[in-house]
């Protein structure tokens, strides 16, 4: 009997090859262009990006980590604020804060969504023990938070609005792209996100021009001319090749997350009658970017490890919230989001994958639930 293909939880070697030739012509134009930092395909990435997302100004960095990092800089946190987010997220989002100086308030997520809940945060910023800064909603797996919530709460308190992206490139509320939605935005264009560079990319979003000429500074040095700091800065650059590699990646980023919609469309039709917690189908208002397909199950190990023996990984995102994790570590009580990362399972979704693919993960997610 011949072994079926593996299916990976993601697979960035595929995204390569379905692009091959556009990927090396574009990298190849780099390469003989002699320009490869701060030249013309970051420029042109800088504004394809903006206008994708329907009229802001982007500028690229190094990261999705640094893309947040720079959105609290630019809003000029530091040492004595406290930025309000939540457990279930990489860790880079906490990093991000950390690298400010600033302390962090730990608000639960909605268990429907497992995206912050604004009851947790209407808590959270009115029994804090000095005004909360910034408020930074993580649109987990591809689904919106609930913005119009979270500004409103945010704006009373008067507090900013940071969006972490960096899972959401396409995910839109109420026909607004996030990103749009709070004051400044990060995203991430690691291998593996719905747009993927070949190696580490980001840009931070916003709408006000100020914050978008900080952001310039910020990045480089903190310079506002050549050689002349007017602030501290650093170096986040996103390089000409990476950018030319952006450029032709976007270019098929809305015919991808279409390709995403229709395989989680499917996996919701093929497991609607099955013992486990599916995520919440797109509505006329919240279209997720389906980075994820994000199961709730109680037994997650057993049918984790019984999937991969039939060649099917998943991804666990996240095991650990970040509250318990040692370097992050609060005494807070999150049930929701601790809940969430005990049990929560990511069935593989991207796509370079068939509806035949998800038909196999499914019927062999449902033999493990039976069995
Ligand atoms: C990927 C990711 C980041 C960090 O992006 P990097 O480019 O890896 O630094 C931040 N937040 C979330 C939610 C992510 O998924």
């Amino acid at each position: 009997m011949s072994e079926p293909c593996k299916i990976h939880a993601a697979d960035p070697h595929a995204a390569f090859v379905a692009h091959e030739w556009e990927l090396r012509q574009a990298m190849d134009r780099v390469l003989r262009s002699g320009h490869y930092i701060m030249g013309p395909e970051v420029e042109a990435f800088e504004r394809e990006w903006a206008a994708w997302l329907g009229g802001a100004e982007s500028v690229a960095v190094a990261n999705g980590t640094e893309a947040l990092e720079l959105c609290l800089r630019a809003l000029g946190v530091g040492p004595s604020d406290t930025v309000a987010t939540v457990s279930n997220t990489v860790s880079a989002t906490a990093a991000a804060i950390q690298q400010t100086g600033a302390s962090i308030a730990w608000v639960d997520v909605d268990d429907s969504s497992m995206t912050m809940s604004p009851e947790s945060l209407a808590k959270v910023l009115s029994e804090a023990e000095r005004p909360i800064k910034v408020v930074l909603p993580v649109h987990l797996y591809g689904r919106p938070a609930d913005m119009i919530a979270i500004n409103v709460l945010a704006a009373q308190h008067g507090a900013k609005v940071v969006e972490d992206c960096a899972q959401a490139h396409g995910a839109m509320l109420a026909g607004r792209m996030m990103g749009l939605w709070g004051d400044i935005a990060a995203f991430s264009f690691y291998p593996t996100k719905n747009l993927g560079a070949l190696g580490d990319g980001g840009a931070v979003v916003t709408r006000d021009a100020r914050l978008a000429e900080r952001l310039r500074r910020l990045r480089q040095y903190g310079w506002r001319q050549r050689y002349v700091s007017e602030e501290p800065g650093r170096n986040s650059r996103l390089d000409e090749v990476q950018a030319a590699v952006l450029r032709v990646k976007l270019n098929h980023l809305d015919a991808e997350n279409a390709c995403r919609r229709k395989l989680a469309k499917r996996y919701l039709d093929l497991l609607c009658d099955q013992p486990l917690q599916l995520p919440p189908a797109d509505g006329a208002d919240t279209i997720s970017a389906w980075h994820q397909f994000a199961v709730r199950l109680p037994n997650r190990a057993a049918v984790q490890e019984r999937l991969a023996q039939a060649g099917i990984h998943c991804g666990v995102l996240y095991p650990v919230p970040l509250h318990r994790q040692p370097a992050y570590a609060q005494k807070v009580s999150l049930p929701q989001c601790e809940r969430a990362c005990a049990n929560v399972l990511c069935l593989p979704v991207y796509p370079t994958l068939t509806t035949a693919d998800i038909d196999r993960v499914a019927s062999e997610l449902i033999r493990c639930l039976h069995t």
